[in-house]
């Protein structure tokens, strides 16, 4: 189980919905289980920005050397899918990375419908859900 901040998560959710109908796409940010907040990046993907994102690897960067100086690390990436629910795609598996969370936010006509968060064991299987916590601030 993985833990996330209220202010994180509801940053993620304005964050998707504000970006309907495109996917949008960003970085968790914290340690350990603890996701403490989140970054937007840039999604590289116009050309099929509705159902696929391709995350920036400037502003991943900048996320990791943010994440770095205050002694967190990435924990994994959160994107949209719009009028989609929140399983993770045959794409989105195999670009995920082991042991990374996936947080996928179903937004549906502008609304958030529901969130749910998922990783891979290893590349050869399907991704497991896992649970997370909204906690704190
Ligand atoms: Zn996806």
């Amino acid at each position: 189980m993985v833990t996330i901040t209220k202010s994180a998560y509801e940053g993620i959710i304005k964050h998707s919905e504000s970006g309907y109908p495109y996917e949008i796409c960003g970085v968790l940010i914290g340690n350990g289980c603890e996701i403490a907040t989140f970054k937007e990046c840039r999604n590289l993907n116009t050309e099929r920005a509705r159902d696929r994102y391709e995350l920036d690897p400037l502003s991943f960067k900048e996320a990791d050397d943010w994440a770095r100086e205050r002694d967190m690390n990435i924990m994994g990436i959160y994107h949209s899918h719009p009028d989609h629910p929140s399983l993770p795609s045959e794409t989105d598996r195999m670009r995920a990375w082991p042991e990374w969370v996936y947080l996928i936010v179903s937004v549906n006509n502008r609304s958030f419908n529901n969130a749910r968060a998922w990783v891979l064991n290893d590349p050869d299987s399907p991704f497991s859900e896992i649970q997370f916590e909204v906690n704190g601030t």
